[in-house]
């Protein structure tokens, strides 16, 4: 067994709408290859208050239903108190009933997913120039 290691580094994406879904799986497994640990766990973080990360089905339909969704459950402008500071509750109760993060077992040098199971980052308070996505890999 080899030396534990931690490798990391930052994905950076803009985003183009006040709501977007982009599939971030290949990019993500792109950072386990180069990290070279085999065995471990991948941590996949997002530092902002109004993004968040789901693990689930990409497709078109399914990524206008994730909207739909959170329009419905966290509607902009539903008179949320945050809202008379920078007008983005929605943005950040979305995001904290989300979650910032996932944490995936790696096995063999891969991630372990289901078939329907990409990795999503959620923009919900867009466009923004530059969301960060922090991929650390632990293990051996
Ligand atoms: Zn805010």
């Amino acid at each position: 067994m080899g030396e534990f290691k931690v490798f990391s580094r930052v994905l950076t994406y803009a985003t183009r709408r006040r709501f977007e879904v982009i599939c971030i799986t290949d990019d993500v497994e792109k950072v386990v290859a180069e990290s070279g640990i085999r065995n471990g766990l991948v941590l996949v973080y997002v530092p902002h208050a109004t993004a968040a990360v789901i693990v689930n089905e990409f497709e078109p339909r399914i990524a206008e239903d994730y909207i739909s969704w959170l329009r419905k459950f966290f509607p902009p402008g539903a008179g949320w108190r945050h809202d008379e500071i920078d007008d983005n509750a929605h943005a950040h109760l979305a995001s904290a009933m989300i979650g910032s993060s996932r944490v995936f077992p790696l096995i063999d040098g891969r991630i372990v997913r289901g078939t329907w199971q990409e990795i999503l980052l959620v923009e919900l308070d867009g466009p923004r120039s530059a969301r960060r996505v922090i991929v650390e890999v632990l293990g051996v």
